[in-house]
């Protein structure tokens, strides 16, 4: 048992034997990337599969892997943090505190930072959604920043098909909505 840094006060918790009492219910806790995983595994897009790569783009990228019909969590459930194999030697820095993550390239925030590279002059506002509206509309700026998006988002997808040949890489997070397109473009990379 440990903590979340971005939790402070649930250091030491038993917070699943808490709601377990207050709720009834069985209650069973672990990060939301590998919940994710489960659910899609149980009841979503990777129903009837026995091995499955997971990943949650957002803000950072959630990782999870159901290998051989489990849960695979690695020594002490730490593992899995697919988000943070490092894909540039030295490359951008990365909220994990490590140089070159595959999150720092292939996440919606690296998407929001690569097309604010593009164009300095771009609205405060611009977010995933908007960033992918211009891509639609073939603004250069946006063709450019998705165009990275996607190469790197391929070249880390291609590591985890060759480790563990999955049956499905199920995406999931805000990016995942963009539409069929998204998903021809990487195909095709
Ligand atoms: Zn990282």
């Amino acid at each position: 048992m440990g903590g979340a840094d971005n939790l402070p006060g649930f250091e030491e918790l038993s917070l699943g034997q808490l709601l377990e009492t207050k709720t009834g219910y069985n209650v069973f806790i672990d990060n939301d990337a590998n919940m994710m995983g489960m659910g899609e595994w149980i009841y979503g897009a990777a129903k009837g599969c026995s091995d499955i790569v997971f990943l949650t783009v957002g803000t950072g990228i959630g990782g999870a892997l159901i290998i051989n019909n489990e849960l695979y969590g690695g020594y002490k459930n730490r593992g899995t943090e697919l988000g943070h194999i490092i894909i540039r030697h030295e490359g951008l820095p990365c909220s994990c505190g490590s140089r070159g993550c595959f999150e720092a390239y292939a996440s919606a925030t690296a998407l929001i930072d690569r097309y604010r590279f593009q164009n300095p002059d771009a609205l405060e506002s611009a977010d995933g959604k908007y960033i992918i509206e211009c891509y639609l509309q073939q603004e250069p700026a946006a063709v450019a920043a998705m165009t990275y998006h996607f190469d790197h988002m391929a070249a880390g997808i291609a590591g985890f098909i060759n480790i563990f040949s999955p049956q499905k890489i199920v995406i999931g997070g805000g990016i995942s909505e963009a539409g069929d397109f998204y998903i021809r473009e990487l195909t095709k990379k």
